[in-house]
């Protein structure tokens, strides 16, 4: 019996089997395709037919889980609403059930791990505008759990969770505001006016000034929070500008973490607004 070799493998085998086309397309199109030949053995047939089911059932796993985080991050609407209708009918615990699915489910789009949820996952996004939304729940959480004792270590970590939020929305003064009022009233004080500091301890961080300057404690970045805290705030004009940078700032940040080069530029930029700011003082 005559024996031909693999063009693949250089085994000699008593007979080549036809590559299906089907085989060589979509390991071409896996970047797998290598210049195959058009008859290999038996065994290496089998390893290609292998690698090729094993990737498309891996592709189909990948959109399938894509397609469920997409589900997911529209069902977070349907909670949202859920929980605020309860909120209005003084439904208090199964508001906090909506809203802990509601953070549960954004922990899942995200991949978090449970109560790992931070401000961080969203700046790789174009989700920022669901931070402020994420602050309100972890606010109206806050308030909730301070119904009962039993409560205490929920309530400690939605004041962690609201203050490190907070800080990226434009609702910050707002809410501390209404947490000064709610103290008064609150049967455990001493978690509020933790938020309190813990919100007050650093206002606000400005997304591309501490990109620029790789830290929020630079003395350029101090000048531009208070800026925004003790002018901008005041002004509806400034209030507008307030807005439009946390929605537009995270973006110009990642790009500037991406291209560090960039930095002495933006530095620049932010040095002269810096000194005509100051000037008008
Ligand atoms: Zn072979």
């Amino acid at each position: 019996m005559s024996e031909v070799s693999c063009p693949r493998c250089g085994k000699s085998v008593a007979e080549l089997q036809n590559l299906d086309p089907g085989i060589i397309a979509k390991l071409g199109e896996e970047g797998k395709g290598e210049s195959l030949p058009s008859q290999v053995c038996a065994s290496c047939y089998a390893q290609l037919a292998g690698s090729v089911a094993r990737g498309s059932v891996l592709m189909m796993r990948e959109k399938a889980k894509e397609q469920k985080r997409l589900m997911l991050w529209k069902s977070r609407v349907n909670l949202i609403k859920k929980a605020r209708q309860c909120m209005n009918d003084k439904m208090f615990s199964d508001a906090a059930v909506a809203y802990e699915k509601y953070l549960r489910v954004l922990e899942v789009v995200f991949d978090a791990k449970p109560g790992d949820l931070s401000p961080e996952h969203f700046k790789d996004s174009a989700r920022t505008q669901e931070l402020t939304i994420v602050a309100s729940v972890y606010w109206d959480l806050l308030r909730i759990y301070d119904t009962s004792e039993r409560y205490g270590e929920r309530q400690g970590q939605s004041a962690q969770k609201l203050a490190n939020f907070l800080k990226f929305t434009p609702i910050l003064p707002d809410i501390v505001r209404k947490a000064e009022v709610f103290l008064k009233t609150a049967k455990n004080p001493a978690m509020i006016k933790q938020f309190l500091k813990l919100a007050n301890d650093d206002k606000g961080r400005c997304f591309i000034a501490t990109a620029a300057f790789e830290s929020n404690l630079a003395p350029e970045v101090r000048f531009l929070c208070q800026f925004r805290d003790q002018f901008l705030r005041k002004h509806l004009a400034g209030n507008i500008f307030i807005f439009l940078y946390y929605k537009f700032s995270p973006p110009i940040a990642r790009i500037l973490d991406k291209s560090p080069r960039l930095k002495p530029a933006v530095r620049g930029i932010l040095r002269r607004i810096i000194s005509f700011l100051a000037a008008r003082q």
